[in-house]
This record gives structure tokens, sequence and C-alpha cells, in this order.
């Protein structure tokens, strides 16, 4: 069997594992040391030491996030913003501009906003929506394209093959944060971006009890990330890697159940009255919905919606559900509901949120593996 032929529930269980185990262990253990004893390492990224990522721990999840993307290499960090500010700081240097999405996830939209240009990086946007566009957009020192594969809080679905056409016409590196997809829905690679970051906290760990990064893509690309990674220091811990580990090992089952309830909980929403609009591209009235259905092998788990009586409408909705536990963050196993205008966006100006779209009772909603019918009878009677 070619490592092509085997699927991603097979990789996930078995690709980078170290066998036989370890004294004859069937899952890795956790190696909570900080440093190794010395073997005549050559180079300095070479001694074993936690920060330098190369404890049996990583090394096992950097061969399995690259197997799941078809990537040809992957590293995983200390967070999902350690992953995305040391992946660009490795590919942009002082006087680069770096072309992006406006609709962000808001950290990432901070990072271009309020602190690139400390390092002599300038951000410019795209408007994603006119691909037609962007190539007047391209300025002298422009290096890299970012997206995402699903916008958070708007689930918008770029075009992203013309990203990556976009990209190679103009010798840019073609960047995506495929957090909200996971490797399961979409694997960049296989479309021709040259890295994906992702937040491990949410889909690869799945469980809301660690936060974590990675950086899968091009060889060169993640050796140059990994180098800046062990300059900034920003790894992974053994045991955060342990949990990502297991975490992992379930990715198939949670968001292929997770992709199928959430189509079923957008559906009931979009057809309720008290629903002024919903967010989710396996709705056939979204308008990426064509493209996620040709690239995509699922929706994903996440959504959002506005109620018809705007933020007290969802301040009383929020207030009214049982079952959805009110947090920032998602992927989780637990269905999670927050109101990005107060979490993950609250960064970001009132006026950039208004005319990026994100209107203040914008509910943001990640669907867990809780039974599908218990959820929607929640919400029905919430909304009720
Ligand atoms: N990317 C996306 C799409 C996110 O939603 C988040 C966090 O919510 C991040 C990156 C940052 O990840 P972390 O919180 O693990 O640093």
């Amino acid at each position: 069997m070619s490592s092509n032929d085997i699927r991603l529930a097979t990789k996930l269980v078995h690709a980078g594992e170290i066998r036989p185990g370890v004294l004859g262990a069937v899952s890795l253990p956790i190696f909570q040391s900080a440093m190794f004893e010395y073997a005549g390492a050559a180079h300095y990224h070479d001694i074993k030491y936690i920060r330098l990522n190369n404890t049996p721990n990583h090394a096992v999840l950097h061969a399995k996030l690259a197997a799941l993307e078809n990537a040809e290499a992957a590293l995983v960090a200390a967070s999902g913003m350690a992953a995305i500010t040391t992946g660009l700081l490795s590919v942009l240097k002082a006087g680069d501009r770096i072309l992006a999405q406006e609709s962000l996830y808001g950290g990432t939209h901070d990072f271009f906003t309020a602190h690139l240009g400390a390092f002599g990086i300038a951000c410019d946007f795209l408007d994603i929506d006119d691909p037609a566009s962007w190539p007047s957009r391209v300025r002298p020192g422009t290096k890299a394209v970012y997206v995402e594969t699903i916008s958070n809080p708007l689930m918008q679905v770029p075009d992203l093959e013309a990203v990556v056409g976009f990209a190679r016409a103009h010798g840019l590196v073609s960047i995506i944060d495929n957090t909200f997809a996971s490797p399961v829905n979409f694997r960049p690679a296989e479309h021709g971006f040259d890295l994906s970051f992702h937040s491990a906290t949410k889909y690869l760990n799945g469980h809301s009890d660690i936060v974590g990064g990675a950086v899968i893509g091009r060889a060169d690309l993640v050796e140059a990330a990994l180098l800046k990674l062990d300059t900034l220091g920003g790894s992974m811990d053994p045991h955060a890697c342990f949990l990502l580990h297991r975490g992992l090992k379930t990715l198939a089952l949670r968001v292929g159940f997770q992709n199928g309830s959430a189509l079923r909980i957008a559906r009931f929403l979009a057809g309720h009255a008290a629903v002024a609009r919903v967010n989710y591209p396996g709705l056939e009235d979204h308008p990426g919905h064509a493209r996620a259905a040709r690239l995509f092998d699922g929706f994903g788990g996440m959504l959002s919606f506005e109620l018809k009586g705007g933020v007290e409408a969802a301040e009383r909705f929020m207030k009214a559900v049982k079952l959805p536990i009110i947090a920032p963050s998602l992927g989780s196993v637990e269905t999670l509901m927050t109101r990005p205008a107060t979490t993950s966006h609250l960064g970001m100006s009132a006026e950039d949120r208004k005319r990026i779209g994100i209107a203040d009772g914008l509910i943001r909603l990640s669907v867990g593996v809780e039974a599908t019918e218990d959820l929607i009878r929640d919400f029905d009677e919430a909304l009720r």
C-alpha cells in the first residue's frame, strides 16, 4: 500500500507513529524532558531540547500532520497565533508587503494591522470577492497572499483556486489558515497552496483542553518556520503534544459527524421565522456554495447567524439555550456559541466590523458532537 492509497482516517491513527512502540507501548508516552543527553549533534538545531521542537512527541506530530494534508512537512507550535506569527515572520522581512483577505480571525487581523508595521512589513487588503482587482494590489515588495479557507466569522469561501493562480502568476507565497475546514474537509497542498496554518486548539485537538498551532506545507518553508520558532521560542510542550496526538486520532469521526450536524442545524435555522440570516457554505444560497461543494469534502461544523431582533434578541437567545456553552473558540466536542463582536473580533474597530459585515448581533456557532436532534430542540425552544 503506497501512502497515497491510505485514507485520512487511517493516517490519523497510523501515520508517523513509532512502531514497534516504545517498550511495547501502543500509545506514544510523553517525553517530559526539557533536554536529552548529548548524542554528538553537529548543528545547534539538532540538539534535542523542547524549544528546538525535536522531541519524539514533536516528531510524530510533524510526520502525521504532513501526511494528513498530503504536504511535504509540518511543524507544531504553542498556539495558533504562535504558528501564524512565526510562520509569517519566516516568510516576510523588513521592506516586504503581504496581501490579505480582510475578513479574518481577529487576532490575525490585529497582527496584520497593529504589529507587522513594527517589523517594517506592510499589509494591503484585497477585495476577496473580486479576483480581477487583485493584480492591481501587487506592489514592489509584495511577497505573499493570505486567506482563510472558511473565514471567521462570516464563513466566506474565497476563490481558493484563483488565489493559488494569482500567487503563482506574481511569484507570491500562498498561505491559508485552514483551521475551520480541518484536513478532513480541505487539504491546501493538494490545491497548490505553499503553506497552511492551523489553530490546533480547535478541530485538530478537538477537546477544549490545550492551545496549539501548526504550520504545514512546502518543506523549505516549514524548515524556515522551524528555525524561526526555535529562536522565537513558541514551542509546544510535550504534554500538549500528547493531548494533540490523542485528539487527532478521532478527527475524521468528529468532523464527519459535525459536517452532517451543522448542515441540519443550518437548514433548521434558515427555515425559522425568527432568523434573519444564516452563513453556512453548505446552504445552497451561500455565495461560495458551488465552490465549497467542488473543493471540500464537507462544509464544516461552523456557522453564524443573525436573529431578526438584533443584539437584544441574540443576547436573549444565548441566555435561553441550554446545551451550547457560551465561550469563544471552536472546533470542540462541546457545542460552543459566541457573539464575535464581544469576543474573537473585539480587538477589531467597530467601523472595521461594520464595513466587513460583522453585525453586533451576529452569533457564531461551533457545532459539537451532541445528538443533532437535541441541539435542534434546544434551539427551537430558545427561539420560541
Ligand atoms: N486562526 C483561526 C481561524 C482562529 O479562529 C484562531 C482562534 O480562534 C486562531 C487562528 C488563533 O489560534 P490560537 O487561539 O490557538 O492561538
